[in-house]
């Protein structure tokens, strides 16, 4: 690897004044991205600046309103194991639950999982499905963005090079709500994604009041399914809607064919997915799994 100089910034300030040094420079985080990315030349950087001592990134609370509050920093194996985020946004902790082996989530972040910005991301579709907001901090103002708006290609995000995605922040969902997330791996440890979908429905008095999909990996950008979530609000969900609207989803796909799935697997598996996290998400909504608000 080539040589870089490392900053361990103790202070969101400080850690700016760093990233405003001049170009190349790469913030680390638990580096399960960054550095096997330095190591093959995919990047190169003459400076690093290390994330680990912010105090601010590695928040995990539930605010007064109930919303939960994420820190960037946050790891995979947190949010697995965390209470609120298992009892009430159960979706993120399956997506953290299958990242890599218990080492890598010991090390990788939710914001590094976002900001490395892989269609394949695990931690991703979860956040749409939830409307998350991101909370982002730069030289200006902090701005936040709803991670739907916050993938832009690739490995591309609206980050500008001297921003830090900050907090993640997920609004509790209504009584009656429920979510899951599945991924499909041709393998059952260390791979990632060929298909990952996350479901989250809110169901009041019987109906549906309000419903979300997220693909991941079948796009540049993990998105949103929207003509099978409309298929889904202000109706009771039957088997026979949810079947529709797993039909529906995979108009939203545009996926590609690669040497691990072709865009006909992809496609299907959509459907398969979704058919799957809408089921169990329903379930968990209406308390017929015996785990109520979608504990796990
Ligand atoms: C063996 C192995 C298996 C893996 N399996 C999976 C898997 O199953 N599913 C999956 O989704 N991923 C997987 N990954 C990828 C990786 O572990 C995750 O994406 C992880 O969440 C990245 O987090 P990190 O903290 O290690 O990021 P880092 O490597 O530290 O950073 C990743 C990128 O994000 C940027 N960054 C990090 N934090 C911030 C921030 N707060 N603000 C702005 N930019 C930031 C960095 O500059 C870098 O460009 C795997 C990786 C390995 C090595």
């Amino acid at each position: 690897m080539r040589r870089f100089e490392l900053a361990l910034p103790d202070t969101l300030e400080a850690c700016q004044q760093a990233l405003a040094d001049g170009p190349d420079i790469k913030v680390v985080a638990g580096g399960t991205d960054l550095l096997p990315q330095l190591k093959n030349g995919v990047l190169r950087a003459r400076k690093v600046v290390d994330l680990s001592a912010l105090p601010e990134l590695k928040l995990l609370e539930q605010a007064p309103d109930g919303s939960l509050r994420i820190g960037a920093a946050v790891t995979a194996r947190t949010l697995e194991l965390a209470q609120p985020v298992r009892d009430h946004v159960t979706s993120l902790a399956e997506g953290a639950s299958v990242v890599g082996s218990y080492q890598i989530r010991n090390l990788a972040t939710l914001g590094g999982n976002l900001a490395n910005a892989a269609p394949s991301a695990d931690m991703a579709p979860p956040l749409l499905a939830l409307d998350a907001q991101l909370v982002i901090a730069g030289p200006k103002e902090p701005r936040s963005v709803t991670a739907a708006d916050f993938f832009v290609g690739v490995r591309q995000t609206v980050l500008a090079p001297d921003e830090l995605l900050v907090e993640i922040r997920i609004p509790k969902p209504e009584p009656g709500s429920g979510g899951m997330y599945l991924r499909h791996t041709p393998r059952r440890e260390l791979d990632i994604a060929v298909v990952g979908v996350a479901s989250q429905l809110t169901i009041q008095n019987g109906r549906c009041t309000r419903a979300r999909i997220a693909l991941g990996a079948v796009a540049p950008v993990p998105l949103r399914a929207h003509k099978a979530e409309e298929r889904l609000e202000q109706q009771a969900i039957t088997p026979q809607l949810i079947e529709e609207a797993s039909k529906l989803a995979v108009e939203a796909a545009s996926p590609i064919s690669d040497q691990r799935g072709s865009a006909e697997f992809r496609r299907h598996l959509v459907a398969v997915l979704t058919r799957r996290t809408l089921t169990t998400a329903l379930e968990r909504a209406t308390g017929t799994s015996g785990k109520r608000n979608g504990a796990i």
